[in-house]
């Protein structure tokens, strides 16, 4: 199918791009790598009156260190921030999921922001930036505000995102010395969207998990840290040999829904799998 007939602009600055967002009400559509947005319109998903072409705002671009934050561009494509030599130092678990993220040629114009923005509860980006503990920052034509990343998912594809703003940013408190990082996911064919998948940060010492951060995904309708999942993990010494407690505080925290092919008990299993395999690799990386 062909997308429906719209009209496009494309703002030579930020504050033109807010005015037209803020002008324009819920006719208008920001568009960033388009990865997402062109096939909804071209399945007819979606019939905006306006694009609003924000991919190419140097605003919007880039990857600096502040202090102890790594800030990147909600335009940042997720092949700049996969080759970013900060990312690789001070983020590996976003080093490390981005290899995830759909294929090359997606990679290359599909955003970090965008990404966050659609909030598809099997994409690597918003779960990784959850269990970061990152920050959106977003803007309006009245200023800015920044909304902690558990805070900004509110449901299937759904956000705190208001229709006149725009993410600008997202900033990650770098990795402290002392944690390890994992990700993994199943997939039926490599650079699908996660069946399911699990992005962790762990502190352990003597053998134990003292802190534990894990953000699921395809498993909730939006990533969240499973505190139960953490509090039985912490609870019992390495190795784990309890897995069907493990199983157990899976299925009383997640919430996935069955798909074609995918029982809800097929994806809880596939959960438990999943969070021994990354329990073990953070126990590794931590020795
Ligand atoms: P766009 O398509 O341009 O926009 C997506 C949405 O975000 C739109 O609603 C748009 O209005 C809004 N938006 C964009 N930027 C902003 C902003 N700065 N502020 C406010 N709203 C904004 N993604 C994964 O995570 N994992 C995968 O495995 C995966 N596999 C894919 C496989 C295929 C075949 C395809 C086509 C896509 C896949 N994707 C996957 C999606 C891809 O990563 C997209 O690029 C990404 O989800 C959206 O980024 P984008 O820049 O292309 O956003």
């Amino acid at each position: 199918m062909k997308a429906p007939n719209f009209n496009y602009v494309k703002p030579a600055s930020l504050d033109d791009a807010l005015r037209i967002l803020a002008g324009h009400g819920q006719d208008v559509v920001p568009i960033a790598g388009g990865q997402s947005l062109l096939a909804t319109l071209n399945m007819r998903l979606s019939a905006p009156d306006l694009l609003l072409d924000i991919g190419d705002l140097e605003e919007l671009r880039g990857i600096s260190e502040v202090a102890d934050e790594i800030r990147i561009g909600a335009a940042t494509r997720h092949a700049e921030a996969l080759d970013s030599p900060v990312v690789a130092t001070h983020l590996p678990l976003l080093r490390e999921a981005l290899g995830h993220v759909a294929h090359v040629g997606i990679r290359n114009r599909g955003t970090i922001g965008g990404s966050l923005a659609l909030a598809d509860p099997a994409a690597e980006m918003p779960a990784c930036v959850v269990a970061c503990g990152g920050t959106l920052v977003l803007a309006g034509t009245g200023g800015r505000r920044e909304v902690p990343a558990e805070a900004f998912f509110n449901g299937l594809f759904e956000t705190d995102r208001g229709a006149d703003e725009l993410i600008v940013e997202v900033r990650l408190p770098v990795q402290a010395a002392g944690w390890v990082s994992a990700f993994a996911e199943f997939v039926r064919r490599r650079g699908d969207f996660a069946i399911v998948g699990l992005a962790a940060l762990a502190q352990i010492t003597e053998g134990r998990f003292n802190q534990l951060r894990l953000a699921y995904l395809g498993c909730t309708d939006r990533p969240v840290i499973a505190t139960g999942v953490a509090g039985i993990v912490a609870s019992h010494s390495l190795p784990l040999t309890d897995e069907a407690a493990l199983r157990d505080a899976i299925a009383a925290e997640l919430d996935p829904t069955a798909s074609p092919g995918w029982s809800v008990g097929t994806k809880l299993q596939l959960a438990t799998v999943l969070t021994r395999r990354v329990l073990a690799t953070l126990a590794d990386k931590a020795e």
